[in-house]
């Protein structure tokens, strides 16, 4: 019985601290605000109470006395609470009011720091926040105030003298207004300011100029909340520090259309590279548990033509209590190093890969000089049979199993507009071509991006649709399709 007042930091999902992550996994009720990650609570429990406690754009918000009673409620009857909120929970955000709510129910809570968008937002604009030269100090301060009101909390001559960096957390409105009233308490006028607009997001947008211009070349920009405002020396550093948008895939937006549960590592490595990830799953993996299943012990050469044909391979073994060792008797061979690797995980370290060409025909190659009298395929129920007819052509026994069938994973009309808008569009099997296209409804759909492909078989599919990849990459991995992505946003930047 436990509420926990957690931060989820300023918007991108890598800056949720692991304890974050921990409760949010743990919690029987999350009652979350508007500015938190878009994936916070992808790793909530299933059957986790989920309540929207933030506001639509400025419109009606839940009032803090509903939220209160919410957490009070919540607090007393279930085991584990968390109040997510954006940035840190302490700084501007309510948390300390809701503390002494549950503190005057007398229920327990705790509170988890998180990393605040006035350290964020700059951090990722290229502004430190303090310096050796010039920054001794840093002031949080709230804009949302209106600052012509005469009860103003803030003291204006005080904030005007401050020595050091200012740092407002405000409403864009009040950009013009916090600008004038510092320069009409004794601010320079000419110091250095720069608005960092959805900070740490990759739409994050920054403008510079000096203290007296800020406001214009912010409204002239059409800077968009939620943003804060830097004033100090400090402002001016940004030319030589920025760093977020020289990113490789900075600008640039990146729909992933594989299925969510291979997506992920796909969809990390581009962000990482400054990527916009479109998340749109065209396709779903589903195990074939019905099919009857070989003793995988009385081959002597295995295939494994994906990871997730070895992951559910080694599913259907724990399922018959086995494990690796009934492989022992056996090669095996992977399509491709992300295979190789899914069977390195499972302790199983693949006899035959080729060195390149990821494909069948690849595979058929590799093994060229490898003996085979009976040989097991494991593999989606709709694979090409190159290497099934390969192996039986040198007069190999061989026995197909089909462990999986992809299939079409419907995407919401928001999704496929993203996606039909997309910088770029990576496809990773043909099923994801031909299951997007299904599911954006045909031939006739052109999206307006450009479109990677994972390798000839793909393209071939794309063709086939009537489109025309881009880029299609020479290694027919993920990292492949990454490298040649990067390769032709670097050419185009
Ligand atoms: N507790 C939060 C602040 C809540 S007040 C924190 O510690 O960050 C909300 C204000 O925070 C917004 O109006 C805006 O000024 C600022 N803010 C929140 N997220 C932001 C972001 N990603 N980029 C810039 N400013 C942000």
């Amino acid at each position: 019985m436990t509420v926990y007042l957690v931060g989820a930091g300023p918007g991108d999902p890598g800056l949720l601290t692991a304890r974050a992550l921990e409760l949010i996994a743990a919690a029987d009720v999350i009652l979350y605000d508007r500015l938190i990650p878009r994936s916070a609570l992808e790793g909530a429990r299933p059957d986790a109470t989920l309540i929207y406690a933030g506001k639509e754009g400025g419109g009606p918000s839940m009032p803090q006395s509903e939220i209160s009673r919410l957490l009070v409620s919540h607090g007393r009857s279930a085991e584990t609470v968390v109040r997510l909120k954006g940035g840190d929970p302490f700084v501007f955000g309510r948390g300390g009011e809701e503390a002494e709510e549950l503190r005057a129910a007398e229920i327990d809570f705790e509170v988890v720091p998180g990393v605040t968008a006035g350290v964020a937002g700059p951090a990722y604009a290229g502004i430190p926040v303090t310096h050796r030269d010039g920054a001794s100090a840093v002031a949080f301060v709230t804009g949302h105030e209106d600052p012509g009101k005469s009860s103003s909390a803030l003291d204006w001559r005080a904030l005007a003298a401050f020595p050091g960096t200012l740092v407002f957390y405000m409403g864009v409105r009040q950009l013009p207004a916090i600008a004038s009233e510092l320069v009409g308490a004794g601010r320079d006028p000419n110091e250095p300011a720069a608005v960092v607009s959805r900070g740490t997001l990759p739409d994050q947008e920054v403008v510079s100029s000096t203290l007296r211009r800020i406001a214009e070349v912010a409204s002239d920009a059409g800077i968009r909340a939620p943003a804060v405002v830097v004033v100090g020396r400090v402002a001016g550093m940004r030319d030589a520090l920025k760093w977020f948008e020289s990113r490789p895939l900075a600008g640039f937006s990146v729909a992933v259309t594989r299925a969510r549960a291979q997506a992920s590592g796909l969809a990390t490595r581009l962000a990482g590279l400054g990527a916009a990830v479109v998340e749109a799953p065209a396709i779903q993996i589903v195990p074939l548990a019905s099919r009857r299943m070989p003793d995988v012990r009385g081959y002597d050469l295995v295939c494994l033509t994906s990871p997730n044909g070895v992951r559910i391979l080694f599913d259907r073994l724990a399922a018959a209590g086995l494990d690796a060792r009934a492989l022992a008797g056996a090669r095996v061979a992977a399509i491709g190093p992300g295979t190789a690797s899914a069977l390195r995980s499972h302790g199983v370290i693949a006899d035959v890969v080729p060195s390149e060409r990821f494909v069948a025909e690849g595979l058929v190659d590799a093994l060229a000089d490898v003996p085979v009298e009976r040989a097991l395929v494991a593999r989606a129920a709709e694979a090409r049979d190159v290497l099934v007819d390969a192996l039986r052509e040198r007069g190999a026994e061989v026995d197909v199993v089909a462990l999986y069938e992809t299939v079409a994973s419907a995407l919401t009309a928001d999704q496929l507009s993203a996606v039909g808008d997309a910088d770029y569009i990576t496809f990773t099997s043909s099923s994801t071509v031909r299951y997007l296209l299904a599911s954006a409804g045909g031939a006739d759909w052109r999206p307006t991006g450009r479109l990677v492909s994972i390798g000839p078989v793909t393209s071939a599919t794309l063709r086939e649709h009537g489109l025309e990849p881009d880029v299609e990459a020479t290694r027919h991995d993920i990292d492949g399709l990454v490298e040649a992505l990067v390769a032709d946003a670097g050419a185009r930047a």
